[in-house]
């Protein structure tokens, strides 16, 4: 008899190791158990479905226990919970997800694939609170979207929170998302994430940041400031814990993070264990250290190498950099690494760049508006991060951008990227390789800037704020105290300027640059402002947490 390969959970990292198993290995015994009534499902559409974009159920069921059988010959057997793991017999034990007689089943090898479970505040009310994690979960979100609610409210506003939001809005339901921290999806940095507010917004979404639910009531929430939000329908999308409960039970050791621990292969601390996917910590790619990501990719990515593991194959270590991209009505928002504010908090010596360029060639039809914003390390020019949010052309870039950094591309090397290039798609100069001529500049120190939350600091320490833009776009909106000097007659009014020092800025830092080397040039001191006025905005709306400020910012030109 082949090898007994016992695989707990069927979804994407559960899944992916047993067919990757089974097209390795044909003599094997594959077992896949699930507790709920579903294999193989796309978790990922379900808040699409609630929101009736995907409108038939069956569209997120990608497989079915028969279908597996027929061409995997996978033993699926869906509705069957295991309770507990025996390391030193290699057995689970296994029962009916509706109740119902134990069994013993043994394994030679065993794959924990469990996900993780939505955390559910010990708050009052909280039992009327929906969530969203299985296809079940999202019947039910349907249906009470159905019954023409009077308002919704979604507590947390990351990823699975946006985009609830967004599709219950999509349905003509009054929608308000309540968000603890000062900002919408805090793995963006704010002057990023208040972009993806302001198109909440402008599509009629309330968004209330940096306030609490204290208590869910008969007909909405309270927050934190007293005040009471109506709702009928009350979702909570604040986040997952990885779910160990049956690890923890068997002795399996945990991370620093509560993720079940697991070696670079997905072996956890009991001989012939692995685990995979949302449950377990994985290595992360900018620090190194374990860290609890929950994307489909990387369960995918674990579900594969473990199986490879199993057979003996020669497996690379799967880290993740924490790549992902959202849907916010016509805004998408992506990003990949690390952020600013936890390579602040973690100490790493990092440069900003912030950029805005349009998702292809402005003369041609279509052309979107884009904010970019990439982290590396000034010291080697290692890419730390990026970030991007627009109406177009975010999902490249991002790749594009995840790729260099998984393939340890320095930043300035983006410049000399050949990427694919006609008037549609993107510019001759596309922004990623604009992003590489910014970095070359700032690491070969050709071009000194200044970022946003420093401009009242300079301004303290005598700096002169110069607006290089022409005079209707400083009329329109400008820095406050900031001298308008267009860059078309710097030269002639150098005279009347006084001897600086400058902190030059323009709309997005184009026309700055060349009017800070020309400064240079002249024997000045000067700094360009990163991404120029429009970034000075975002960041100055991110600080009020007045994203209405900006609903104009992004819109289709
Ligand atoms: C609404 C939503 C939207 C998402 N959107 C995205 C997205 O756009 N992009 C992205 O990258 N990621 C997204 N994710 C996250 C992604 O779905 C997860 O990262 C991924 O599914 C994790 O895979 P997994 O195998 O670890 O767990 P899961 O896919 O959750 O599978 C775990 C399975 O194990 C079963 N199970 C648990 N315990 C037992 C037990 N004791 N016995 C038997 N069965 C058990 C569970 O029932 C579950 O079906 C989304 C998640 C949700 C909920």
């Amino acid at each position: 008899m082949g090898r007994r390969v016992v695989i707990v959970g069927g979804v994407a990292g559960g899944m992916s190791a047993a067919t990757r198993l089974r097209r390795l290995d044909e003599d094997a015994s594959i077992v896949v158990l699930e507790r709920s009534g579903h294999v193989s499902y796309a978790n990922c559409g379900l808040p699409y479905f609630v929101g009736g974009v995907i409108e038939d159920e069956d569209d997120l069921l990608l497989q079915t226990p028969q279908r597996l059988f027929e061409r995997f010959r996978l033993d699926v057997r869906v509705g069957t919970e295991v309770v507990a793991i025996d390391p030193s017999e290699h057995t689970v034990t296994v029962r009916p997800s509706a109740g119902g007689a134990e069994t013993a089943l043994p394994y030679d090898a065993l794959v924990l694939s469990p996900g993780a479970a939505p955390v559910r505040p010990p708050l009052p009310g909280f039992d009327r609170v929906q969530v969203l994690r299985t296809v079940e979960d999202a019947e039910q979100l349907a249906g009470a979207a159905h019954a023409s609610p009077r308002g919704a409210v979604v507590i947390g506003a990351g990823f699975v929170g946006l985009e609830t939001a967004e599709n219950l809005a999509h349905r003509g339901i009054a929608t308000s998302v309540v968000e603890m921290a000062d900002q919408v999806l805090t793995p963006l940095d704010p002057e990023m994430a208040v972009l993806v507010a302001a198109e909440l917004v402008r599509n009629g979404v309330e968004v209330i940041t940096g306030s609490a639910v204290t208590e869910i009531t008969d007909d909405g929430v309270v927050l934190t400031n007293g005040r009471q939000l109506a709702g009928d329908l009350v979702v909570a999308a604040i986040g997952v814990r990885p779910d160990v409960r049956l690890a923890e039970m068997a002795g399996l050791a945990l991370g620093p993070w509560g993720g079940i621990a697991v070696d670079p292969v997905g072996r956890t601390s009991a001989p012939d264990i692995y685990a995979v996917g949302d449950a377990v910590e994985k290595a992360d790619s900018v620090g190194g250290g374990p860290s609890l990501i929950a994307l489909a990719n990387i369960a995918n990515r674990q579900g594969r190498r473990v199986a490879d593991s199993i057979c003996g194959l020669p497996v690379r270590p799967v880290l993740s950099q924490g790549t992902a991209i959202l849907k916010v009505f016509g805004v998408t928002a992506a990003l990949t690494g690390w952020n600013e504010s936890r390579l602040r908090a973690s100490g790493r010596g990092y440069r900003v760049i912030h950029s805005h360029p349009t998702s292809h060639a402005s003369y041609y039809p279509g052309a979107q508006p884009l904010a970019l914003k990439l982290l590396f390390d000034p010291a080697d020019g290692a890419i730390l991060g990026a970030q991007a949010v627009g109406r177009g052309g975010v999902d490249k870039r991002i790749d594009v951008l995840a790729t260099a950094m998984e393939a340890g591309l320095r930043a300035d090397a983006l410049a000399d990227l050949e990427l694919a290039y006609a008037p549609p798609f993107s510019s001759a100069k596309d922004p990623v390789n604009m992003l590489g001529y910014m970095a070359e500049n700032v690491m070969s120190g050709e071009c000194d800037v200044a970022e946003p939350d420093e401009v009242a600091e300079l301004v303290v320490h005598g700096w002169t704020v110069l607006d290089v833009r022409t005079e209707a776009e400083h009329d329109s909106g400008a820095i406050p105290g900031s001298v308008n000097v267009p860059l078309d007659s710097l030269r002639e009014q150098l005279p009347t300027m006084g001897t600086g020092p400058f902190l030059v800025y323009c709309q997005v830092g184009q026309r700055g640059h060349t009017a800070t080397m020309l400064l240079h040039d002249l024997g000045m001191v000067a700094r360009n402002l990163d991404g120029g006025y429009t970034t000075w905005e975002a960041a100055e709306a991110a600080v009020a947490q007045e994203p209405q400020r900006l609903v104009g910012a992004l819109a289709e030109p």
